[in-house]
Order: C-alpha cells, then sequence, then structure tokens
C-alpha cells in the first residue's frame, strides 16, 4: 500500500503531499525558514 505522506503547516495554509516522511519533513524544514524564520529558529 503506496499512500502519500502529508504535511501542513500550523501557522498558514501550506500543504505538502510526499512519498516519505524524510522528504515531507524536509519540505516543512524548507517551508518554516522561508516563511516563518522566527517559529524555525525557535525550533
Ligand atoms: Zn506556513
Amino acid at each position: 500500500m503506496a499512500t502519500g505522506i502529508s504535511g501542513a503547516c500550523e501557522q498558514c495554509d501550506w500543504f505538502y503531499l510526499g512519498t516519505g516522511y524524510p522528504e515531507v519533513t524536509k519540505a516543512y524544514h524548507d517551508h518554516l525558514r522561508e516563511e516563518h524564520p522566527r517559529t524555525w529558529l525557535r525550533r
């Protein structure tokens, strides 16, 4: 069963659909770094 892995941002309506957790996690971090730098730095 190959299902997509989805990721969503809690602070905006950003949504990402990928094929694996590493891909989705990377995309989410890239999103945070570019769109919510303060949140990203706070991690
Ligand atoms: Zn966002």
